[in-house]
C-alpha cells in the first residue's frame, strides 16, 4: 500500500486535538513535524511565536495573501485569518518528515483535495457541544466573546465530519491518541 506522508486533524476549538496533536509529537518525534501555521490573532501568553504559530498583522497577512504565499487560508472566527504558508511545506518535506496539519474544517477539506491520496485526514469529535463549551471555559484562554463564536461555529463544523477520511471520538484523551496512533500505524509508517 502506498503510504502517506501527510496527516490532517480537524476539529472545533476545544475537542482537544491540539492535545492529542502534542502527544503525538512526544511519542513519533523522529517522524512527525508540525505545520506551523500563520495567524493573525494575538498571541496566548503560553505560545511561542515560530513554533505554535507565525503570528501576523492583519496586513502583514493580507500582503502574503497578495504574493500567493499561501497554500490555504481562512477567516476562521470573525476578522482573524489563519493560514498555511507553502514555505512550511517546503520546509518539512526537505526534512523527508510526515507534516502534521492543526487546522479548521475548511482548511482540512482544501488540503485534503490538494495532497489525495498522500494525505489521511481526521476529524476529532468531541463528546458533546456543552463539553466543548465546558472545556473552552476550563482552559482559560479565551474571552466570553471568543468562546461564544467559537460554540457558534461548531455545529457546521461538526456537521463537516463526513467528508474526512476517519472521526475520532475524544472522549478519554488516551482513547484518542491510542485511535490515532492506529491510524499512524496503518497509513503511515
Ligand atoms: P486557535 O485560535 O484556537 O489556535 O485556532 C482556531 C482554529 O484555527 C483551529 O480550528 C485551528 O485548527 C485553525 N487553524 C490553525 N491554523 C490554521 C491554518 O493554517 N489554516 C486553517 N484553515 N485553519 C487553521
Amino acid at each position: 500500500m502506498h503510504k502517506k506522508d501527510i496527516i490532517i486533524f480537524s476539529a472545533p476549538s476545544g475537542s482537544g486535538k491540539t492535545t492529542i496533536l502534542k502527544r503525538l509529537f512526544a511519542i513519533y518525534p523522529d517522524l512527525l513535524t508540525f505545520s506551523v501555521s500563520a495567524t493573525s490573532r494575538p498571541k496566548r501568553s503560553n505560545e511561542v511565536e515560530g513554533k505554535d504559530y507565525y503570528f501576523l498583522t492583519e496586513q502583514e497577512f493580507r500582503t502574503k495573501i497578495a504574493n500567493g504565499d499561501f497554500l490555504e487560508w481562512e477567516e476562521v472566527y470573525n476578522g482573524i485569518l489563519y493560514g498555511t504558508l507553502k514555505s512550511e511545506i517546503d520546509r518539512i518535506r526537505a526534512n523527508g518528515k510526515i507534516i502534521a496539519f492543526d487546522v479548521d474544517v475548511n482548511g482540512g477539506i482544501s488540503i485534503k483535495k490538494l495532497f489525495k491520496s498522500s494525505a489521511v485526514s481526521i476529524f476529532v469529535m468531541p463528546p458533546s457541544i456543552e463539553e466543548l463549551q465546558r472545556r473552552l471555559e476550563f482552559r482559560g484562554t479565551e474571552s466570553k466573546e471568543s468562546i461564544a463564536k467559537r460554540i457558534e461555529r461548531s455545529a457546521m463544523e461538526l456537521s463537516m465530519s463526513d467528508k474526512f477520511d476517519y472521526t475520532i471520538l475524544n472522549d478519554d484523551i488516551n482513547l484518542a491518541v491510542a485511535k490515532a496512533k492506529e491510524i499512524i500505524e496503518k497509513e503511515l509508517k
